[in-house]
This record gives structure tokens, C-alpha cells and sequence, in this order.
């Protein structure tokens, strides 16, 4: 396994790689690893994809400063895992490397409404920083798939666009959201919970199964509140539990029975903010 700081070695390195004719396979990360990481990296080693692996903590992405600054690292442990699956290439940029003109100013992209609803909402900027870092991961690595979660179901939709708006070749594999037992999806940020919250945490998970498998249409805006409620009474503090259209992502109060759905959840367990999702 290969470890690189600096863009131009990884760069040299790839072109190597290429002249053998492999596929490249990116997995943009921020650490901390875990299973659902892991998941992906699986996938892209398991459809024949030599692997590169990023590291990068992107303060472009991050609204909330102490979210940043609190964010896990475990770079040791994250190399050795990383070292037992065969990844061939890990990049572990610093801040400067990544953005040598610093990270505020940098480009805009035109997300159109998919900025404006959800996570576009609560994180301004987030989707920005995403599309910041992720632009020049792709410029410099050339994968020919990346390779993303859907526990992060809106930064899928943000980062095909992002290849639109690139005219790119490059395509987007969405791998299924792992869980742990409880149900509560993997998250760096669950390093950040007690053992106490974390249980109360699996509650979102059952609340969104419950709406999932009670939604009919009518009893939308009636069965989000009992799933709200319950929620409060885990010690959630929710942003929101609504239900979208699954393409578009654009709201839907009111369901035909019919119309591709995904319910998107945001919200604090203590100070630490989760994020979940389940297609309908
Ligand atoms: P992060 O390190 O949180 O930026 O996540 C890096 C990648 O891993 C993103 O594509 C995430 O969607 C994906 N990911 C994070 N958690 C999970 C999970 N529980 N299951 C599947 N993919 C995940």
C-alpha cells in the first residue's frame, strides 16, 4: 500500500497504474473509519477497481466550527485496516495541499434546488465545499467510478450533478447504508455518542421503519408526527423527518401510492448531529 501527502507523487503513481490498463476507483473519505467505509472499498475491489482511498478532513464542507474541529481522527488505525483490505493508494493531504490559496472564495457550483431543501438548508455552504473538494480529487486522481454511500443520500444526487456540471466521464456507484445491530447507521460521528445516547440513537432508525412501513397515502403528515414524537421523547432534537421525491428530492406532503419516496431524517442526539435515510 502506498501512502501519499503530496498530489504529484500520487499523480505519478497513477499514471503508472494506468499504463497497465486498470480501473481506478475512488473512495473520498474524512476517516475515522468504519464498516460502512469499509463497504465501499469492497465494492470497488470486488468489481476488479484498483482502489485509492482519500483522507481528508474538508473544512470547505463544514458550517459548524466545532463540528470541524471536533471531527474523529484515527489516521493510525484507519491505515492499518486499510493496509489489510489491499488498498493501493491512500492520499492524506493537509489543508494547504488541497487548497494552496486557502479554502474561503474557492468556486460556486449551480446546484439549483437541491441546495435549497434539506441538507442544502440546514449546512448552507456544505454542498459547495463537497462539490470544492471533490472536483479536485477527480481532476487529480481521473478514476473511472467513484464510490459513495447512500447514507448520504443527498451528497449522492449533489455529486452526480457535480459530474454533469464536469461534462465527466466518471461514474457514481451508490452502495446501501450499513448499520449496526441496533439499526443505527455507521457514522464517524457515532465515536462522538455515550453509550447511553447511542441507544437512544437506534430510535431513528426504528421511527423511519415504522413510517415506512405504515406510510399510505393520507396518513403521511400524521404518521411523521407519532415518529416525531416518539423521537423527542429518545432525547432527539430533530431538523427534520420529511419525505421527498426520491429523484428530485423535492418535498411531497402528499403521496399518490405511487411516486418513488425516500424519507430523510436530520437531527441531535445530544451535540452530535445524525443523518439517515430509507428509500420507499
Ligand atoms: P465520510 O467519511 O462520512 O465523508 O463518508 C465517506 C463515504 O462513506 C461517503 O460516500 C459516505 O456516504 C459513505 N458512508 C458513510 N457512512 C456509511 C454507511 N453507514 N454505510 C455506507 N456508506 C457510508
Amino acid at each position: 500500500m502506498f501512502v501519499f501527502t503530496a498530489s504529484n507523487s500520487l499523480r505519478a503513481h497513477l499514471d503508472k497504474a494506468r499504463e497497465r490498463n486498470v480501473k481506478i476507483g475512488i473512495i473520498p473519505t474524512m476517516g475515522a473509519l468504519h464498516e460502512g467505509h469499509f463497504s465501499l472499498m469492497q465494492t470497488a475491489i470486488n468489481g476488479g477497481f484498483l482502489p485509492v482511498v482519500s483522507i481528508f478532513v474538508n473544512p470547505a464542507q463544514f458550517n459548524d466550527i466545532e463540528d470541524y474541529e471536533k471531527y474523529p481522527s484515527t489516521i493510525p488505525q484507519d491505515l492499518q485496516q486499510l493496509y489489510s483490505m489491499n488498498i493501493d493508494a491512500v492520499y492524506i493531504p493537509a489543508v494547504e495541499e488541497v487548497y494552496p490559496r486557502g479554502w474561503k472564495n474557492l468556486e460556486n457550483y449551480d446546484l439549483g434546488e437541491l441546495e435549497k431543501v434539506f441538507e442544502g438548508a440546514q449546512r448552507p455552504g456544505h454542498f459547495q465545499g463537497v462539490c470544492q473538494i471533490l472536483h479536485r480529487l477527480f481532476n487529480l486522481v481521473m478514476p473511472d467510478t467513484v464510490f459513495m454511500g447512500q447514507k448520504d443520500y443527498q451528497q449522492c444526487m449533489v455529486v452526480s450533478r457535480l459530474l454533469e456540471i464536469m461534462q465527466s466521464r466518471i461514474k457514481l456507484e451508490i452502495c446501501p447504508t450499513v448499520r449496526e445491530a441496533s439499526g443505527l447507521a455507521k457514522s464517524s460521528r457515532n465515536l462522538r455518542l455515550s453509550d447511553a445516547e447511542k441507544e437512544n440513537a437506534a430510535s431513528l432508525y426504528k421511527n423511519m421503519t415504522y413510517v415506512k412501513t405504515h406510510l399510505q397515502p393520507g396518513n403521511e403528515m400524521a404518521l411523521l408526527q407519532i415518529a416525531l414524537n416518539d423521537l423527542k421523547l429518545h432525547g432527539f432534537n430533530m431538523e427534520y423527518l420529511s419525505l421527498a421525491n426520491a429523484k428530485t428530492l423535492m418535498p411531497v406532503e402528499r403521496w399518490d401510492g405511487t411516486e418513488p419516496l425516500v424519507l430523510l431524517a436530520a437531527g441531535k442526539m445530544g451535540s452530535v448531529r445524525l443523518i439517515d435515510n430509507l428509500l420507499i
